[in-house]
């Protein structure tokens, strides 16, 4: 089943501009899709359009099938949720974990029993019930990390969009995030942009690859690590760092 798609989707920030050009993709349930390209390809603002955050100029935007519009935006924001690189930057200093958990339950006008998901969202991240009460400060980056993807997973989304959700970690850290990520897939579908070929090779089992806006290559990860079709891909893939695994 397709959770999401781009159906030949052009975008740009301002007229003349193309930063997206006949974009075309599908997310299927339960096969984690990974999108690498150098920086400025596009890979975050593809992200932001899969996340109804912006609309294409031209082409499509479906969410469980159904074209994403006013009438299916309140179930799309259930239905996705993101997570982002800087765990610093990302998480309100002044809030608890409580309060910061809680806000997007009462965005979405969801839950009757606000405690039991918090409880849920920090064993599913495998926090300790005790870090509710306290504030991002009191936690490292890669914990900050975890409230983050708690904060992601408070609204049951069917699909995780990260954006480069370790880059910032040290590599201990980056491990024992990708174990969980791992874990967390068997409940739902991760779309992951990552500079890192071993955290894509090691959660996702389908691959895009964008250069310029465009997607150059795409299909089944191991092929196109093994044999990339594209010269762009070859570059791309030797300027890219393997991390011993
Ligand atoms: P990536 O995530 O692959 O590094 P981005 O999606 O962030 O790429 O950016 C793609 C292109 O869009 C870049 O040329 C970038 O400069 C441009 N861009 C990104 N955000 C904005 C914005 N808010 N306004 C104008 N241009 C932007
Ligand atoms: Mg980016």
């Amino acid at each position: 089943m397709s959770l999401l798609a781009l159906e030949q989707v052009h975008f740009g920030f301002s007229r003349g501009t193309k930063v997206l050009r006949d974009v075309s993709l599908s997310v299927t349930q339960g096969q984690n899709l990974g999108i690498v390209g150098e920086s400025g390809s596009g890979k975050s603002t593809l992200l932001r359009l899969l996340l109804g955050l912006a609309a294409p100029q031209t082409g499509r935007v479906l969410s469980a099938g159904q074209p994403l519009d006013r009438s299916t935006m309140q179930a799309h924001r259930r239905f996705v949720q993101p997570v982002f690189q800087d765990p610093y930057t990302s998480l309100d200093p002044r809030m608890t974990v409580r309060q910061i958990l809680t806000e997007p339950l009462r965005a979405l006008g969801l839950a009757a029993d606000p405690e039991a998901e918090v409880l849920r969202a920090l064993s599913a991240v495998r926090l300790l019930p005790e870090a509710a009460d306290r504030r991002p400060r009191d936690f490292s980056g890669g914990q900050r990390q975890r409230i983050a993807i708690a904060r992601a997973l408070i609204a049951r989304p069917k699909v995780l969009l990260a954006d480069e959700p370790v880059s910032a970690l040290d590599l201990s850290t980056r491990a024992s995030l990708i174990d969980l990520f791992a874990a967390l897939s068997q409940q739902l579908t991760l779309v992951l942009v990552s500079h890192d070929l071993a955290v894509i090779a090691a959660l996702c089992p389908s691959l895009v690859v964008m250069e310029q806006g465009r997607i150059v290559e795409t299909g089944p990860t191991r092929q196109i690590l093994d044999a990339p079709a594209h010269a762009y891909t070859r570059r791309l893939l030797a300027s890219l760092p393997r991390l011993p695994r």
